[in-house]
């Protein structure tokens, strides 16, 4: 058979037709360009150079920092037949031997290294002497000092294009701003290749945001209502938290595991395992968990505490809902959380430029969490992309927030902390602007100022709110030492004369005391009613028959999962389970025509799947 991109694509992955930049970023590629890919997760960035190294003589050497991972991968491309391998730390040497020798005898299609590996001048040898199709590097924003994710080792990565000069390079992420690229292309000696940008927009993913007042009653309440059963991860920043919120989880009847640099290796691969291999687990992490993690069905990325950047929020929320469906990003935030990460920030080891981008990254997130308009419009023009329309699938396009005339509130507050010395946080503010009798205020003569006890309108909550608003438009700003210290700044001058209106989101003010924030009122929250009334919007509800068939073949794909040791999903999607439900394909013929039923997979699972789909079928009938 004649083999062209298309017909790999129909055949081997079982797909009808490319994404937007596929076909032509591996044109590009097969005929020996080099190029930089920014597509977010889930778009579909891992067919780009696994088609073309097919397509190529030679084996596609896949460059890529998370080793944990490698094995997953392979064992996704030997399920559609394809032949590949991974050489890292993790094999014994006789394994790694083995692995080489496939390579030289050009026995493998893919081959995936981690950069350390790769740069030994052992293994750049093996690859001088063997057939290569073309190399990928992946997680390419690791090679960027302005980026967030800094990996020494990817600098010296530019030693493929002096060695392999003839050989395509494709250098894939899913994270980088203006600066990151420019700085990937430059690292990577790049500069003549084309940069295709496939858009950033995940419309799946529903983005929120919501004040915090108590954030683990707030993340049990989002759970309970929209999230029972389903896998997602939970970002803390200290690893203390991700311990006690996955033992709050687990305590009410959530499963729930803790992911830490700090754990013992043994620990984290078993936590990472088990949310692969397991339906519906929880993982409470740092930021160290998830790099490369490819589930497809995490069906929310929750957090704790603020991010320090943007581009890192993006990143992570973008784990969320890479098969398509329906997921949500939500995000519980409040004053302290500023407090600490401009204390980190401060007290950072970097030099002042560092510093100050820190400080600029945090001041972006800022102004993300405060927007009043289209979440989704502000996070892609963050990285340059104009949506031209409100999305309508955000906290704020959903439920839009109030605003209203702040001035005099704010003037309150801000003479309050000028007539204080501008050293206190805000919690001795709001006891003043209330004329509460702490100890604090009765000693240090605060109850004798001009401003104690003027605040009565509003409750703690209500100010708090208010003088987080003003941090994050940059009225106030916080003591460098992390006391939570607030002082005025020269933007404050303006509204205390009264030469300028401020108007303030008010929904937070109100809604979110003892809700969590507006939202999620009644949504369904089953997992498979979501998952299978997807794309089928213009089709009724899954009934009964179909729902019970969906988890039928859930099941199934679990047991075939487990007798060969592989996470579930390589061997099938929630999509395309979902697809069996509601077509309830009875020959092997139609279950080809289901999207991610491959030639491999239809050979391998086409007979175990429609025997439960007929099972299924004589089972209607009776009902
Ligand atoms: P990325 O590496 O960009 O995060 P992947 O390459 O893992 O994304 O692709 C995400 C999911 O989308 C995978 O399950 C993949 O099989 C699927 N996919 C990719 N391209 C297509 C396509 N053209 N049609 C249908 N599904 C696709
Ligand atoms: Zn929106």
């Amino acid at each position: 058979m004649n083999n062209t991109a298309l017909s790999i694509l129909n055949n081997t992955y079982g797909y009808p037709a490319f994404r937007g930049h596929q076909s032509a970023v591996i044109d590009h590629l097969v005929t020996g360009g080099d190029a930089l890919l920014l597509m977010p997760t889930g778009g579909g960035k891992s067919l780009c150079y696994q088609i073309p190294a097919l397509l190529r003589d030679g084996t596609g050497i896949i460059v890529s920092p998370l080793i944990a991972l490698m094995q997953d991968q392979v064992s996704a491309v030997n399920q559609l037949g394809v032949r590949a391998a991974f050489l890292n730390s993790s094999l014994s040497l006789s394994e790694a031997r083995g692995v080489e020798q496939q390579l030289r005898r050009g026995e493998l299609d893919l081959l995936y290294i981690a950069p350390e590996r790769l740069l030994q001048e052992r293994t750049l040898e093996l690859l001088d002497g063997a057939a290569i199709a073309l190399f990928a590097i992946d997680e390419a924003h690791c090679v960027s000092q302005w980026g967030h994710d800094f990996r020494p080792e990817y600098l010296q990565l530019a030693v493929l294009a002096e060695r392999y000069p003839g050989i395509p390079r494709l250098a894939c992420t899913a994270t980088a701003d203006g600066r990151t690229q420019a700085e990937i292309l430059d690292n990577l000696r790049l500069r003549t290749g084309r940069v295709f940008i496939g858009g950033f927009d995940r419309p799946n993913i529903q983005y929120r945001v919501v004040a915090k007042d108590e954030p683990r009653k707030q993340l049990l309440k989002f759970l309970r209502d929209e999230h029972q059963g389903d896998a997602g991860i939970v970002y803390c920043l200290a690893r203390k938290k991700t311990e006690e919120t996955a033992a709050f989880l687990s305590q009410h009847g959530f499963a729930a595991v803790p992911y830490h640099a700090g754990l013992d290796a043994a620990t984290r691969r078993r936590h990472q395992e088990r949310f692969l291999n397991e339906d519906g687990l929880i993982v409470c992490a740092t930021i160290a968990f998830g790099m490369g993690i490819d589930k497809p069905d995490v069906r929310f990325v929750a957090h704790l505490d603020l991010p320090k950047s943007v581009e890192g929020y993006y990143q992570e929320t973008g784990r969320a809902g890479r098969d398509g469906l329906p997921a949500n990003a939500w995000l519980c935030y409040g004053l302290q959380d500023v407090v600490m990460l401009r204390k980190l920030v401060d007290c950072s080891d970097g030099d002042e430029m560092h510093r100050r981008r820190s400080s600029q990254q945090l001041d972006a997130m800022l102004g993300y969490c405060e927007v009043t308009a289209c979440r989704r419009q502000r996070l892609l023009a963050h990285f340059g992309e104009i949506l031209p329309d409100p999305c309508g699938n955000c906290d704020t396009c959903l439920w839009p927030p109030e605003t209203y005339d702040a001035t005099v509130v704010a003037q309150k507050v801000l003479s309050c902390v000028a007539r204080t010395g501008q050293r206190f946080g805000a919690q001795h503010i709001i006891e003043v602007l209330r004329g509460g009798a702490a100890e604090r205020v009765l000693r240090l003569g605060h109850d004798k100022l001009s401003t104690y006890g003027i605040g009565g309108e509003l409750d703690p909550f209500g100010w708090r709110s208010v003088i987080r608003q003003l941090v994050a438009h940059g009225l106030l700003a916080l003591d460098p030492e992390g006391y939570g210290g607030l002082r005025l700044t020269s933007l404050a001058g303006p509204v205390l004369r009264g030469e300028t209106e401020l108007r303030l989101r008010r929904d937070l003010l109100v809604k979110a005391v003892s809700s969590g924030g507006g939202g999620g009122a009644g949504r369904k929250a089953r997992r498979a009613s979501l998952v299978l009334a997807s794309d089928f919007s213009d089709e009724v509800e899954p009934d009964a028959a179909t729902t019970a068939l969906f988890e039928r073949l859930r099941a199934l794909r679990l047991r075939l999962a487990s007798e060969q040791s592989v996470p579930p999903y390589v061997i099938f999607h929630d999509k395309t389970l979902a697809l069996m439900a509601r077509r309830r394909p009875l020959s092997l013929e139609a279950l080809l025509g289901i999207s991610g039923v491959g030639q491999a997979k239809l050979e391998k699972y086409g007979e175990a799947f429609l025997v439960e789909i007929r099972a299924g079928e004589g089972g209607y009938l009776e009902e």
